[in-house]
């Protein structure tokens, strides 16, 4: 077995490709020799970042590119890649350094010690812009308090793990994968380490608003059934407000002529109206959740795996879990 893999998804990123693969391959050589790999995920991009990754590995032995058939999202381009991963660690990073590959001798360090995963926690996010900042501190507080499993704050997936971890993640079906909040859940010896993350070194944020709230939805109701809870809540306070209106209501038709009171119906109409439809949506995330995850689709395809211009067989390459790999 390889000492290390490095896992990179890449979407829209041939400005970054050159860059970061020379960076990481300094720390990846100071670390683990030659036994070491780098797995570049092509998630479906639009621009030149295949092209470029063929160009890369067909000189370089230690580079594995693998593109998806089409764009499956961060999560699931992060999951194709570590389902072909052979290391017995795995080193989780962003294709635009914002994660700097250096801290990796940091991690393997702490794992050394005994850590089972050593995620990196940002503590100054300086190289981002306000709104990106504004947004993600509101996400992480939100989740921390919706979400059953203690998940860390301030922490994204840039991260060491060891392959018990990765086999453990590996094994759990579920479609919509927020790589996190699993790796959260299996416990074990977890430890952050503290991070400045930087700017971005080429292009543009791939996450906008619609991302981050579609990533932030997965996150919660993959994680928790509190909104579910919410909801029962919120109906129990409407009905504790509706039987005060009731009282009222039937004092004022006994003891005066009651006609007025267009304002107050309209009132309790509209908020009414407006509690149920958002214990609807809440269960219908739900609802629909369960939707995707019973028709039990494969999570992702990978349309092909090649090293050094050969294409790979998935078993070649010790992909785990045959369901959710499907290679044409
Ligand atoms: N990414 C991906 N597929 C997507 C969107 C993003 O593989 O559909 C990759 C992207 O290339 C980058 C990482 O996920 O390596 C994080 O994305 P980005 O840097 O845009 O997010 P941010 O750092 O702004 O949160
Ligand atoms: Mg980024």
């Amino acid at each position: 077995m390889l000492t290390l893999s490095a896992v990179v998804p890449c979407y829209n990123e041939e400005d970054s490709l050159s860059e970061l693969v020379r960076r990481l391959q300094a720390v990846c050589v100071s670390e683990a020799g030659d036994s070491y790999e780098i797995v570049l995920v092509d998630d479906g991009s639009t621009d030149r970042t295949w092209a470029w990754m063929n160009v890369l590995s067909t000189r370089n032995p230690h580079l594995v590119i693998v593109k998806m058939s089409r764009n499956h999202g961060h999560q699931l381009a992060l999951s194709a890649g570590l389902s072909v991963a052979r290391g017995a660690r795995i080193f989780i990073l962003d294709a635009d350094l914002q994660d700097p590959p250096e801290l990796l001798p940091k991690m393997m360090k702490l794992c050394d010690d005994g850590a089972d995963v050593v995620y990196g926690q940002r503590t100054d996010r300086s190289g981002e812009t306000w709104f990106k900042r504004i947004t993600s501190k509101g996400f992480y507080r939100v989740l921390e308090q919706l979400v059953d499993v203690d998940m860390p704050l301030d922490t994204g997936d840039f991260r060491l793990i060891t392959r018990r971890v990765l086999d453990l993640v590996l094994a759990m079906p579920e479609r919509e994968r927020f790589f996190r909040g699993m790796v959260a859940w299996i416990g074990l010896r977890q430890v952050p380490l503290e991070y400045v993350r930087d700017a971005r070194f080429a292009g543009e944020t791939k996450y906008p608003l619609s991302k981050m709230l579609g990533l932030a939805a997965s996150a919660v109701t993959g994680f928790s059934i509190r909104p579910l809870r919410i909801a029962t809540y919120l109906g129990l306070i409407t009905a504790t407000l509706a039987l005060g209106m009731l009282v009222y209501a039937l004092t004022s038709w006994v003891m005066y002529d009651a006609v007025s009171g267009w304002t107050s119906l309209m009132i309790v109409v509209l908020f009414l109206g407006a509690v149920q439809l958002v214990v609807l949506g809440v269960m219908g995330e739900y609802i629909g959740r369960n939707f995707l995850e019973s028709k039990q689709r494969p999570n992702f395809i990978i349309e092909q795996v090649r090293h050094q211009g050969d294409a790979r067989s998935v078993d070649a390459t010790g992909a785990k879990q045959s369901q959710n790999i499907h290679l044409l």
